[in-house]
């Protein structure tokens, strides 16, 4: 089954569904904002949600696929592999976090309507790394090192000194 745009949470859960398949790039903004462009983004993904022997409304599934994102060495895009496991409860207040079992990530929501991309694009932020660099020598540095040069050769010749030296 595809993904709804939205799940309702007074039946999904007591009936236990699933949902798997490409998700709908429109519906992953968070995601087109950090991307790098022009480049790639797929994420597939897969969510069941159910209620566990405590019962307590699961989310469980799984993220992967691919984002483009800037190096922070050279500033050129790079392919980062997506991959990660969604482990979460649902839990309408936080003052239901004190009864949680530990390993279990709370996931709040406001009114019944659950959206699954929400899920999916929070997962995909959560695993990508804070900053990404190319592989070692990988980087297209010779074009940055080639500009400091430059600009270091320029400074040298523009020294403040030299107009004073013209002055006097
Ligand atoms: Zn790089």
């Amino acid at each position: 089954m595809q993904f709804p745009n939205y799940i309702d949470t007074r039946k999904a859960f007591d009936q236990g569904m699933s949902f798997q398949g490409r998700v709908d790039k429109k519906r992953l903004l968070r995601l087109v904002e950090v991307m790098a462009q022009p480049g790639r983004l797929e994420v597939d993904a897969s969510l069941r949600v159910f209620r566990d022997d405590n019962n307590f409304r699961r989310i469980s599934g799984a993220v992967k696929g691919v984002i483009s994102v800037y190096c922070q060495r050279c500033l050129n895009p790079l392919v980062l592999k997506i991959h990660d496991d969604i482990n979460l409860v649902l839990l309408e207040s936080e003052g239901e976090l004190t009864n949680l079992e530990s390993g279990l990530d709370p996931w709040i929501i406001d009114g019944t309507y659950l959206d699954p991309s929400e899920i999916i694009e929070e997962q995909v932020l959560l695993s990508m790394p804070i900053v990404s660099f190319h592989d070692e020598g990988e980087c297209s540095n010779d074009i940055i090192d080639g500009i400091m040069v430059e600009d270091s050769d320029r400074e040298l010749k523009e020294n403040p000194f030299d107009v004073l030296k013209t002055l006097l």
